[in-house]
């Protein structure tokens, strides 16, 4: 087992302040895979202290000089990607075929794609008798969850430092090591000292004593509403900027007149992917009543083919969930929703046959789930489906719209402009029509309670800028 006690501070990898660690567990096994440290204030004061002072060197440089090392990281992710798809497998449990073509190749196109961003980018106007000026932000601390690690991290740290800002990464407690190894990839690329940092820990000690620093200027997180709330609470007390991206419990709205078939194995898959664990999936599928039965036996027969297993196996579709914790918590989910009156349609709360080890979960689809009930209101962040009827377009468009969430949805129906229409009525970031492919140059974030502010593409970059005029 591979035992970590540094952090990467400065431009260099660190003894950790912080004598504690965290154990690394590989959700297929249960076994440690690793440890690092569990870093404390004194390693987050080193690393934004680091990032303070290497600041305003890096604001003042060119859209060159800044591309020289961007395409260089994006080019060590390139040479990486087996290497980061096996360890998000073995840290995370996403099946290596996942792993390999979204947890390793998505980061890889965001950072692609913020290369040709820079590089057209105009980060000065004429207003008038202004010259307006588009400015890094200055230090940025960055907090994101496991279930997307390096996607995640890509998407805050790339664009970030694109803007001319510095980083401090605080990745989450079960995913250090695809952290650590993006870390390594950007000593490579040769960034100068102090502009990219990582501290390792847990987020009520390093997380919360990040989000607090005073030497941090914006504050870019990914991870639970809770957490995100206390995280604006407090930089609403320092008066600093926030970029929450939150939880979902997202709606793909099948219109009558849609291809039924194709809707629901769509969306089966979309729940299934990375054993449910994406705050995006559409895990309330809605159905006109009169094809309500149909869609059922749809998406259970689509359900059966998705057997967990191994996630080191190539042709495994379903792995692990990540954490003991959060098995616990879907299955509850499950047994809750039956007791409240859903049906079992495929899976259920137990464990899969021979699947004694590992934190698996049986892909699950739940019928007669109606918008009172628990599983209809909060994210299970596991592979649940929930099917709930509608009578007609108005009753869709208020069950979709009826949470306390807006990140994603889908909507599907005979042609596109229809589907456009009751998209354009939903309360939601962002919506997959007849099956629209998703797309890293559209804005990412939410309405309502899933968040503050886009990640991804020019909105991606512009929430690390701020604007200065000078008047002639
Ligand atoms: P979480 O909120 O517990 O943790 C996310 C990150 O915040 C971790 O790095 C954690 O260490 C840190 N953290 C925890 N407590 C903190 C505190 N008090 N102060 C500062 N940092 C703290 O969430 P999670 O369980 O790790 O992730 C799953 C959640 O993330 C789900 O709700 C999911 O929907 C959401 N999510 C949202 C998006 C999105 O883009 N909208 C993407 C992925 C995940």
């Amino acid at each position: 087992m591979e035992q970590h006690a540094d952090q990467y501070i400065g431009g260099a990898w660190r003894p950790s302040l912080s004598a504690d660690s965290l154990t690394v567990l590989d959700p297929a096994t249960e076994q440690a895979l690793a440890t690092v440290p569990a870093g404390g204030p004194a390693d987050v004061d080193a690393a934004v202290t680091a990032a303070r002072a290497a600041a305003r060197t890096w604001a003042a440089t060119t859209r060159e000089e800044r591309l020289a090392p961007l395409t260089r990281l994006r080019d060590g992710l390139a040479a990486r990607q087996t290497e980061i798809a096996t360890t998000v497998t073995a840290e995370l449990g996403s099946p290596i075929g996942f792993a390999t073509a979204v947890q390793a190749a998505l980061p890889l196109a965001v950072a692609d794609s913020y290369l040709a961003i820079l590089a057209g980018y105009e980060f000065q106007e004429q207003v008038g008798n202004s010259t307006v000026y588009a400015e890094p932000a200055g230090v940025v601390a960055a907090i994101t969850p496991w279930n997307y690690p390096l996607h995640q991290i890509v998407a805050k740290v790339v664009p970030a430092l694109a803007a001319g800002c510095t980083v401090v990464l605080k990745p989450a407690e079960d995913t250090p090591l695809v952290a650590r190894l993006f870390a390594r990839i950007v000593h490579e690329a040769g960034f100068p000292a102090g502009v990219f940092n990582l501290v390792t820990g847990l987020g009520a000690v390093a997380g919360a004593a990040l989000a607090e620093h005073p030497g941090v200027d914006l504050v870019s997180f990914t991870g639970s509403t809770a957490v995100g709330r206390g995280i604006a609470e407090t930089a609403g007390r320092g008066v600093k900027r926030v970029t929450l991206e939150l939880g979902g419990k997202s709606a793909n709205v099948v219109l009558p007149g849609a291809d039924l078939a194709r809707a629901v194995n769509v969306n089966v898959g979309n729940v299934f992917a990375n054993s449910g664990q994406t705050c995006s999936a559409w895990t309330r599928l809605l159905v006109h009543e009169d094809q309500y039965e149909e869609a059922v036996a749809i998406a259970a027969k689509a359900a059966a083919k998705y057997v967990p297993g191994d996630p080191a196996e190539p042709q495994t579709r379903v792995g692990p969930v990540v954490s003991a914790r959060q098995r616990e918590r879907v299955r509850d989910y499950i047994t809750g929703a039956l007791a409240e009156g859903a049906r079992l349609a495929a899976g259920g709360a137990d464990a899969p046959e021979g699947l004694d080890t590992g934190y698996y979960v049986r892909p699950t689809v739940l019928a007669d789930v109606t918008p009172e009930m628990t599983v209809a209101r909060e994210e299970v962040f596991g592979p649940v489906l929930s099917i709930l009827r509608y009578r007609d377009e108005e009753h869709a468009l208020e069950i979709a719209n009826g949470t306390d969430y807006g990140l994603a949805g889908g909507v599907w129906a005979a042609d596109n402009e229809t589907a456009a229409a009751f998209a354009r009525r939903m309360d939601t970031g962002q919506v997959d029509i007849n099956g629209g492919r998703f797309n890293p140059l559209a804005p990412f974030g939410g309405h309502k309670g899933s968040g503050l502010g886009r990640e991804l593409g020019r909105h991606g970059l512009e929430e690390f800028l701020q604007t200065k005029s000078l008047q002639f």
